[in-house]
């Protein structure tokens, strides 16, 4: 009897665990969270006191900078980021773009025909791929809500400026801990310290009040972690796409008095302009006026079989015949009466300091107190595939170069998923075995008794009332977008 008292008690303890896993509202798959504060430069955290980002370097790993990919505008690097490739290869070749072949102008729209070119893998639809029941989640993340493969991950919010950070927050928490569809990959996205660091430049009072801002963000999201049981479990990823320079006064190339504008059309912004000639053969002839304009002036030009190839930048038709890179603190316009009197600019060669952008990790998967060597954007894809436990799809990122951060005793993952083959397996065993014992416990406890005692059970008492289902997921998106705190 002792026996099959530690049996049947084993087996409770067993099935107690399970359901407490199961209820817990968490995904059971490793947990990813990753979080871009645009243009936040690698060294911005050390203008300010930024007590909480500190707080993840301390317990986590940083990297001094982050190299991103050229060119170092929004759109494609934080394509990069989620793809692992160069903007070559995944086509964002800048935040504005011409495809000759759609005959189209691109300024942001999320059509798959600017960004499914057949072999892109956003590592959100990756995660969700890899596992019918993994959920993933974009809050605002530029691209992010992009239709790709006919697929968008579960949980998307388009940018809108006027939800506030903290609210952005709630709502990716709210994802996480979801009853029926618990999220286990977010990317979660700030417009900040950007904005302000274009209109007031990267040395000003105002973006030192975004740093900040962004800051103490940080600092709500790590105390909703924690409420959510989420800090200890999930890996978190603080980033950022690129940086930002300061444009002095008078810092402007006025284009038109160089090359008359009727002989070609632009399709990026400045720093860098994609030039096509209006009528192609007069290619060479305004290629070599710009060369000749460039022994003077702070820009490089380049016919587009001669980009360096280390630019990663050429092999994509929405590259133009003609390349135009400002130097740094420089600026691209037509003439002097576009400019809008901006202090700050992105957008220049990613070999340049000033561009490079904020790399934070903390989680069980990183080493704690640790720094490690800079490393290149694209190589976060199979990182993140390798947190995620997740079949590692082509990039032109190395796991290598960022292996040093990882702790190695979180070499691979454990992914424990309650529809998994082997959890089932084990619970028929338990539950056909325990049955049998207890059934024989019974018999023989009967055996020895004249008198049977029942216990009338009311199953509404004891079984929980079912939860109010959700029909569609236009609704739970609905009801997770509903009330907001305050606003910041
Ligand atoms: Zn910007």
């Amino acid at each position: 009897m002792l026996e099959i008292e530690v049996y049947s008690r084993t087996f409770y303890l067993f099935c107690i665990l399970y359901f407490c896993a199961v209820c817990s509202g968490l995904s059971p798959f490793p947990k990813l969270l990753v979080v871009s504060t645009d243009g936040f430069r690698h060294d911005y955290l050390h203008h300010v006191p930024t007590p909480n980002l500190h707080l993840l370097m301390k317990e986590g790993v940083h990297a001094p900078w982050m190299k991103n990919v050229f060119v170092t505008k929004t759109l494609p690097n934080h394509f990069s980021i989620m793809t692992g490739l160069y903007a070559e290869s995944h086509g964002i070749v800048g935040n504005e773009m011409f495809d000759p072949v759609l005959n189209k102008s691109f300024s942001g729209e999320n059509t798959p025909e600017w960004w499914d070119n057949g072999h892109v893998m956003p590592i959100l639809l990756a995660n969700q791929l890899e596992d019918g029941s993994r959920v993933s989640g974009e809050m605002m993340w530029p691209g992010g809500d992009s239709l790709i493969r006919n697929m968008k991950p579960f949980y998307n919010a388009a940018f809108n400026a006027s939800v506030s950070f903290k609210e952005r927050v709630d709502i990716v928490i709210s994802w996480l801990i979801n009853e029926k569809f618990p999220a286990n990959c977010i990317f979660l996205y700030f417009q900040e310290p950007d904005h302000t660091g274009h209109i007031f430049g990267p040395n000003s009072p105002e973006i030192r009040e975004k740093i900040k801002l962004v800051d103490s963000t940080i600092g709500y999201l790590i105390k909703k972690l924690k409420e959510a049981q989420l800090y200890e479990l999930l890996n978190l990823i603080i980033l950022s796409d690129h940086g930002m320079t300061e444009v002095a006064d008078g810092n402007l190339i006025e284009m038109d008095s160089i090359l008359d504008p009727s002989l070609y059309h632009v399709s990026s912004g400045s720093p860098v302009w994609n030039i096509r000639p209006v009528d192609a053969g007069k290619l060479d002839n305004i290629y070599n006026t710009l060369k000749k304009a460039s022994k003077t002036n702070h820009f490089k030009v380049y016919k587009k079989e001669e980009i360096p190839d280390g630019y990663h930048y050429k092999n994509n038709r929405r590259i133009m015949p003609i390349l135009v890179e400002a130097d740094e603190g420089w600026l691209l316009m037509h003439n002097r009466s576009k400019f809008t009197g901006k202090k700050g600019s992105h957008g220049y060669n990613n070999s340049l300091r000033s561009m490079h952008p904020l790399f934070i990790a903390r989680g069980p998967a990183f080493k704690v107190n640790f720094t490690v060597k800079p490393f290149n954007n694209v190589d976060l894809y199979p990182l993140m595939c390798h947190l995620l436990d997740i079949h590692i799809w082509p990039s032109n990122g190395s796991l290598e170069n960022v292996l040093p951060m990882l702790d190695i005793r979180y070499d691979k993952p454990v992914c424990f998923s309650y529809f998994n083959p082997f959890v089932i397996g084990i619970l028929a065993i338990l539950v056909i075995s325990v049955s049998g014992i207890l059934i024989g416990a019974a018999v023989l406890t009967l055996s020895k008794r004249n008198k049977v005692t029942t216990v009338d059970v009311n199953l509404e008492t004891v079984l929980p009332k079912s939860k109010e289902g959700l029909s569609s997921k236009d609704e739970l998106k609905q009801l997770l977008m509903e009330g907001s705190e305050d606003e910041m």
